[in-house]
Order: structure tokens, then sequence, then C-alpha cells
């Protein structure tokens, strides 16, 4: 068995040997056992997934909360000589029969589908038909909604595994706390807990914390003094920009990155970074996933991201060749406010949501019970204006909307754009000679693309700027000159928003929301917040050991490097330290059960704490270190 699955790897991806883990993890999923796996990003989980399929026959339906990540993956199996399809919201009946036809008829091993999918009874009623031998969850902690990333319309997979009781599911994961380990297998009805799970120890890392009111000028000291290539990041898209300019201003080689920016330019920026054209990028959490670049030296992050979950993620992309790396985050009181701000803007208040849901169906013209699967454009700012919403307010509440799987918003290319010849032959001629300039601009615009004159007609400004070998910037603004000079009419493409309803309108009292259940989640994002903030002002934890902890690892020793080992020596804490440690902030005693499930003294130690009222319960019923 375990030679057919190295003959796997090797034939399709050209690889000798595995992964830590990766193999295990295949076998076990092969023998038909439920399986949680938790790796690193970057540790390879695609291919585990993607070879236990392929040993097991039949085909495989993955499901996978991000679209753009669910194209790319298909085409990568493409070209790799194994067919899959990818089912995704927004596309039509017929597409979506067509897709299906390939796997029913077909030899196509992969179904790719996002959650919401699984609503759909065409696409339900035809994968009845379909011999499905495994059902992939990729990032998993979605389904818990005590997770840093919950999406409602994951809860859609425990019906869809039910319909499939004999299906073994392989769920995967970077980053599950031991709480959200639990759920995730409750969720999808695992026959028996079967964890597989790396080690979230990286030796190789250098984690540091640096408390700094001015973070600018640090950052271009430690940036000048780094080498090789880096990544900084920064929570908002107008950060990005100000501090890679800022950055370049003291001759440091930085660009910036964030989810704004148009595709093209993205993908551009992402592989030069890779390529090492540019050596550092400054992004928003947008950047990265998805990414395989083995030789970072450097990750900072300029702010302090939401949970130690998205903090790992991202610190982890330092170093992943083994070779020695910093890690620094750059803190100071302003992040704690600003957390908090983010953090009340994510969870707006419901009616508020509703309203907007109502209004948003009326814009569209929706009727009751009707809409899902349309895609319809939409001007968000205008929509705004008409019905006296701010733009923050509607940007949450859509937020919210999508991950409780009423509709999707995204940013679409509209048609291409379009020039028609506003004068006569004539004209333009008399035109062309008294404005040089233009002349032979004027002189290719016709070439190319014949019957400017009588209508509007389809042009791309990249063909004419390889032509005239100029940049695609400098045929627009020519473009947009001539138009304002009345010499041509030119529309230029646009970019326009659209929302795509993924259920019937609702009537408002039906319209989402369990209150009791949206404060808890409320209240675990502040949990997660605070030990993200304690986890900058720890004085006596190695911070190696404190993220290990905080993913219920405990048989972890100091890393002997990070800042607190290096002020303190090696100081290796008891377990009555740690639990003390973790009750900075009050916990439930279930949740604290939780994280020191593995540790067998703990109701002892716990016991102790609790007679000597080292730790006390709070008015709400949590444990929490006295004083505090
Ligand atoms: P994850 O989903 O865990 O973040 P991916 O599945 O995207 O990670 O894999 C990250 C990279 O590692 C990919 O480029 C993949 O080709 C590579 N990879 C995975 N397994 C192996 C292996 N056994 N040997 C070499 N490269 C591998
Ligand atoms: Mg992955």
């Amino acid at each position: 068995m375990l030679n057919e699955y190295r003959s796997l790897l090797k034939q399709y991806y050209g690889f000798e040997s595995f992964r830590p883990l990766q193999e295990e993890i295949i076998d076990t999923v092969v023998k038909g056992e439920d399986t949680l796996g938790i790796m690193p990003t970057g540790g390879g989980k695609s291919i585990v997934f993607q070879i236990a399929a392929l040993a097991r026959g039949g085909v495989c339906v993955v499901i996978t909360p991000l679209i753009s990540l669910m194209q790319d993956q298909v085409s990568k199996l493409n070209t790799l000589g194994i067919k899959a399809v990818a089912l995704i919201s927004g596309m039509s009946k017929h597409e979506v029969h067509v897709a299906l036809d390939a796997v029913e008829y077909g030899d196509t091993p992969f179904i790719y589908l996002s959650p919401e999918r699984l609503q759909s009874d065409v696409i339900r009623k035809r994968i009845g038909h379909i011999p499905i031998n495994l059902i992939v969850v990729d990032e998993a902690h979605c389904i818990s909604q005590w997770g840093f990333d919950f999406r409602p319309s994951y809860r859609e997979i425990s019906l869809f595994r039910d319909a499939f009781p004999s299906v073994p599911v392989l769920a995967l994961t970077a980053t599950a706390t031991p709480w959200v380990a639990r759920d995730i297998q409750k969720e999808l009805h695992f026959q028996k807990e079967n964890i597989f799970k790396k080690s979230f120890v990286r030796p190789n890392l250098n984690y540091r914390v640096r408390k700094l009111k001015n973070k600018d000028q640090y950052l271009i000291s430690v940036l000048k003094k780094a080498k090789g290539s880096g990544l900084v990041y920064v929570r908002t898209r107008r950060k990005a920009r100000i501090i890679s300019e800022m950055l370049r201003n003291h001759g440091i080689h930085a660009d910036f990155y964030h989810g704004g920016l148009n595709p093209e330019m993205r993908s551009q920026k992402q592989q030069d970074w890779i390529d090492g054209k540019i050596r550092i990028i400054i992004g928003t959490n947008a950047f990265g996933m998805g990414i395989d670049k083995h030789n970072v030296r450097f990750v900072v992050h300029y702010d302090v991201p939401s949970s130690m979950e998205a903090y790992y993620q991202e610190a982890g992309r330092a170093g992943r060749d083994e070779m020695r790396s910093v890690v620094v985050l750059l803190y100071n009181d302003e992040d704690r406010r600003s957390l908090g701000q983010d953090l009340e803007a994510s969870f707006p208040d419901i009616d508020q949501v509703r309203s907007i849901y109502e209004s948003l169906c009326n814009r569209l013209e929706i009727p009751l019970n009707s809409g899902e699967g349309r895609s319809f454009p939409i001007d968000v700012m205008e929509f705004c204006k008409k019905f006296g919403y701010t733009m923050v307010h509607v940007f949450h509440a859509m937020k919210l909307m999508e991950k409780e799987g009423y509709i999707q918003y995204m940013d679409k290319m509209q048609n291409e754009s379009k020039v028609n010849i506003a004068i006569g032959r004539e004209d333009l001629y008399v035109f062309q000679v008294d404005n040089p300039a233009y002349d032979k601009f004027i002189r290719v615009l016709l070439r190319m693309y014949e019957g400017v004159f009588v209508d509007y007609i389809q042009i791309n400004e990249q063909e004419m700027a390889d032509l005239l070998r100029w940049s695609k910037e400098k045929v627009a603004k020519v473009l947009e000159i001539l138009d304002k000079s009345g010499v041509i009419h030119y529309s230029a493409a646009k970019k326009t928003a659209y929302i795509s309803m993924l259920k019937n309108r609702v009537a408002s009292d039906h319209f989402m929301f369990n209150r009791q259940k949206y404060q808890e989640r409320k209240n675990f994002a502040l949990e997660r917040m605070t030990r993200m903030i304690d986890f900058c002002e720890i004085e006596q934890t190695c911070r190696s050991v404190f993220i290990s902890n905080y993913f219920g690892e405990y048989d972890v020793t100091d890393c002997g490097v990070c800042d607190i080992c290096q002020n303190h020596g090696s100081d290796s804490s008891t377990l009555g330290d740690k639990v003390k440690a973790s009750l900075l902030t009050p916990m439930s005693l279930i949740r604290l059960h939780s994280v020191f499930a593995e540790e067998k003294s703990f109701p002892m130690v716990l016991d102790q704490l609790i007679k000597s009222e080292e730790v006390v319960y709070d008015k709400n019923g949590f444990l929490v270190l006295k004083g505090k």
C-alpha cells in the first residue's frame, strides 16, 4: 500500500518522498476511517487528499470555501493530467449539468464544491448517482462556530455527510485548538475520534514582540539591516500602500499588495516577490494564501492580528526551508484600541443587518422566495446614498450575510473597452495634421480596429500598447484625452460589483439569527483577541511554548531563542504556571478543561489553585487569576 502512495506521488507530482504526516493520513483515510488532519500551511494538505482519493478510486467531493483557490486547484490538477471540475455559485444550471456529466459519464475523479452549493437540489440529486468514495473538507475549522473563521454554510456539510454514511470524511485545517478540533469531528459526525496533528513548534523561527510608540522608525531600521526576502503584514489596504512608499523613500526595496488590486497586478507582484525581484512585500492578510515560497527570512507584523490563529498562519510563512528566520510583532496601546473597534464592527447590530438585507433585496427588485442562483449588478455607493446607510455598516452587514450563506458579493470586470470615432474622416485627418503627437496613435487605432468609424468597436488597450510599445496606462490616457477633445467616444472597461443570491429572498422575520449564538460567537472572538494581546504582553512564558499551548500541545520545551527566553535564560514553567498564565483573562471551566485536556495532573493542579485562592470564579462564573 505505502508503495502505491509513493508511486502516485512520483507519477503525478514528480516528488520523491512524503512530508511528515502525509503518508500516515493517506493510509488511515484509504482504510476508510474518518480523519482530521491538522498540518501547518504549506504542509502539503492538497497532496494528502488527492493521493488518498486516487488510491481509493471513485469520485472525491472536495468542499472548500474559497472560490479563487478552488479554480486554482482545478486547473493545477488538470495540468497534472487529473480531471477535476468545480461547482461554484453563480454558475448556470446548464453549466452545472455539463460539469456533472463529465463526472457521471467521464473519468473525472474530483468535484470541488463551495458549501453553499450543497443546498442545491439539482446537485444533491445528481451527486446521488455518482460513486462517491471520499468527502474532503478543506479549511475544516470553518465548520466550528468557536473557530476564528466560522462560515454558517459549512453547517450544510453535516447533512451532506449523513447522506453518505459509509463514505469516509477527511477534514483538513492548519489551525485548530483542541476545542475546535473536537467540534469539527462532532459536526462532521465522525464515527470515532481520529486526529493527526503536526507539532506547532517551528524550531527555526525566532519569535519577538516589540512594544513601541514609533513603529515606522523601528521598521525602517530593522529592514535596513535584515537580509533576504520578507513580508510585512498590516491591517489596512491604505497602510500597505503608505508604508511601502515610506520604505522605498528610505531606499528599501519594497512593494505593496492587497485584495483591492486587479488580478493581473496581484499575480505579477506575487510572482516578482517569489522570484526575488521584489525583496519585501507590505501586504494585508490577503497576501500569502496558496503561495509557496521557501526562503522567506522574516515576517513582520506591523499591526497585531485579531487572533493567534491568524498570527501563527502569517508568521509561519517564514522559514519553510527550515533555515533560521525572524518573526517580529510590533505592538502598542493603539493596537488594543483598534482591535476592539474592529471586533465591534464585525459583529454589527442584527436589526440593522436585517434592514440592510431588506433594502438590498428591494433595490435589486427581488420578489420574496425567489432569486437563488442569480447575480445582480449593484452600485454600493449609490445604494448607501439612497437608503441612508454608511459604507462601513453596509460592508460589514454584507460580510455577515455572506458568512450566513445569503449572498455573495463580488467585484467583476464588466464588458470590454469600446471606441467609436466621433467625427468624420475629413475632420479626423485635419485633427491628425494639427496634432502630430496623436497621429501615430490614431493610425494604429484605425488599422487594428476596422469599423470604428461606423460603430462602437471592442478594443483592447493592452494589444494597442504592445504594438505601440507603450504602457497600457499611457494608451488609456490618450484614449481619454481624445474622448475629452471630442475626437472619439471611449468607454473604458469598468469594474462592477455584483451580488449573487445564494438563497431565495426570505421574509424579514425569517432572516437569521440565533441571537444567543451570535452573542456567544462574539464572546469567543473577544476571547481570541484577548489571547492575542496576552501573547504581546507575556513576560515569562517562552513564545513558542505559548503558541503550542494555545493549540493544545503541551510537551514542548522553551525555544531558547525568542525575546523572552533570551531575557530570562531558560525557565521551563510548571503546569501550575501554565494554568495561571492562561487565566490572566477569564475562561470558562469547560474551555480550560479542553485546553489542558492532555495533562493528566490538570484537575489536581486546578484544584490546588482554587483551594489556595490563587484562581477564583468571577461574577460570570468564569475562572480567573485572582486580582485580574
Ligand atoms: P497546504 O494546503 O497544506 O497549505 P499545499 O497543499 O498547497 O499546502 O502544498 C504546499 C506546497 O508543497 C505545494 O507546492 C506542493 O506541491 C508542495 N508539496 C506537498 N507535498 C510535497 C512533497 N511530498 N514533496 C515536495 N513538495 C510537496
Ligand atoms: Mg490548502
